[in-house]
């Protein structure tokens, strides 16, 4: 039957891509440094390989044959999906022309060189032609796609499926009339939260059996999954029942290590779910980033930074760090892992204060794209939103807009899918509390019973919707920016007075 033809071709182009995850994983993590030229080569050849299979004709003619043939009606709703979805994809990536892919490659490639070196100096001046072409090769990938109404949103699709600037503009325009309020409100408070026992030494190896201990808490198990250290911890999907993620331990900083297991924690339990649920189903992938985001974010900031989970766990730290924290009680420890402090820098900011990070590069990007600013005039946009958002200005580029490596990888409308994630996060609290009740004594047994709602609500769905279909039909609204911010006031105006 052609639709199982169908379903096994688009299985074995996803294990070419589980190949690639494990190629570089291991290139993340332990590759020898002599490895790393061959290893970009056979990178490249499966690349090449997977993408000629979906943009193959025998595929696309089988796709089409089965859509227009009368047998396709009488399929099950979900099958029908499914090979709407594979179409979808295989035409999208159809139409891009493949001389533009592989110049996109090349620019990218010599546009990352090109910023850590201008990273490092503050001069951008070789870089910010690269920079220049990367956004018009975008704009380019975007009009042979084609679109209704904003370039931009082309861009958009490859991070979060369907999703639309349109959407975004407003709901971010009021996020950051509120965000800005809070704030000031906060500052004006004039408290100072004391957070320097944070800094001091801790065993990275005691911090290590701390975090597994806690992600064993959530249920991962480990015969599916396994940690190990990388510069910029990720999560990878090698196989079905084979999901990896990273941490990155620092000695001086309890927080690093801690919250960013904790994020990774988030994406594996949505992806072991996902697999477990859908198997060999085109939908068993998460195709929204906003959806990825919410999970990974829920565990790090809504549970893990919440006074619930720590009244449950901070006696078992203290224990293991008795000589950093013996003088520091549950109220300290609380307030310093959510101090709010306006940093120039996105990854070292706050609940509160990051999502005017992304709001500046979301505006930015559709800005860029739809040529209404120039990419030469970056920096002095950057100044300007800065000082009207954080009431500073950068002090160098690498404060500015070198700060990111997204676009210089080609990663235009990715920025946005992090915000997302937040304001689903909180909306999805909110959804679980009306069903279970307030999310304030987190042990174990609370632990298991969220993430079980979570997998009957979230996760079991995979990509089958859309996230904002998944927002609604899980939260019984559409996805606003309201939840997020009483979330915020919630939590914030309690610690800050
Ligand atoms: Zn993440």
């Amino acid at each position: 039957m052609i639709y199982n033809e169908i379903i096994n071709s688009i299985n074995e182009i996803k294990n070419l891509g589980y190949a690639l995850s494990l190629l570089n994983w291991d290139q993340s993590i332990f590759i020898p440094k002599n490895g790393v030229m061959s290893r970009a080569n056979v990178i490249e050849t499966i690349t090449k390989i997977a993408h000629d299979m979906l943009i193959s004709d025998i595929l696309y003619e089988k796709i089409l044959s089965c859509t227009e043939s009368n047998d396709f009606k009488n399929l099950e709703e979900f099958k029908q999906k499914e090979i709407l979805k594979i179409k979808k994809d295989v035409e999208k990536e159809r139409k891009k022309p493949t001389d533009l892919v592989k110049e996109i490659a090349k620019t990218t490639s010599l546009a990352m060189n090109e910023w850590e070196q201008a990273k490092k100096t503050g001069n951008d001046e070789k870089y910010l032609p690269l920079l220049n072409k990367i956004f018009k090769l975008k704009k380019e990938i975007a009009d042979a796609i084609g679109f209704s109404d904003n370039p931009y949103d082309v861009l958009l699709d490859d991070y979060d499926e369907n999703l639309k600037y349109k959407y975004i503009e407003p709901l971010f325009n009021s996020l950051e009339n509120q965000l800005v309020e809070i704030i000031n409100k906060i500052e004006a408070s004039k408290k100072h939260i004391k957070d320097d026992f944070l800094l001091r030494k801790y065993d990275k190896n005691k911090q290590w059996e701390f975090g597994l201990c806690i992600l064993k808490k959530f249920g991962i198990n480990f015969d599916s999954c396994r940690q190990d250290i990388s510069t910029h911890p990720f999560t990878t999907t090698i196989g079905e029942y084979d999901v990896r993620i990273t941490t990155n331990i620092s000695e001086n900083n309890f927080i690093k290590g801690f919250f960013s297991t904790l994020h990774e924690g988030g994406h594996c339990l949505y992806e072991l779910s996902v697999n477990n649920h859908l198997n060999s189903s085109p939908f068993a992938t998460i195709s929204s980033l906003s959806l990825h985001e919410s999970q990974s974010r829920f565990f790090e900031n809504i549970i893990g930074r919440s006074y619930g989970f720590w009244k449950n766990h901070f006696n078992d730290l203290k224990k293991l760090f008795i000589e950093n924290l013996n003088n520091v009680t549950l109220d300290d420890f609380y307030k310093a892992i959510n101090k709010v402090k306006k940093s120039p820098i996105r990854t070292e900011s706050d609940e509160v204060t990051y999502n005017l990070h992304i709001i500046l590069r979301t505006q930015l990007e559709n800005d860029l794209i739809n040529d209404k600013i120039n990419v030469n005039s970056i920096n002095d946009f950057w100044h300007e939103r800065t000082k009207k958002l954080f009431n500073f200005y950068p002090k160098t580029k690498s404060e500015s807009y070198l700060q990111d490596i997204h676009w210089s990888d080609g990663l235009i409308g990715y920025f946005p899918t992090y915000t997302l994630g937040n304001l689903i996060s909180a909306q999805i609290l909110n959804a679980m509390e009306n069903q279970m009740g307030k999310v304030n004594d987190i042990n174990d047994e609370k632990l298991i019973n969220i993430i079980k709602w979570l997998d009957k609500n979230i996760y079991k769905h995979g990509s089958f919707y859309s996230s904002m279909e998944l927002v609604k039909i899980s939260t019984n609204k559409d996805l606003t920016h309201e939840y997020f911010i009483d979330y915020l006031k919630d939590k914030f105006f309690e610690i800050y007075n």
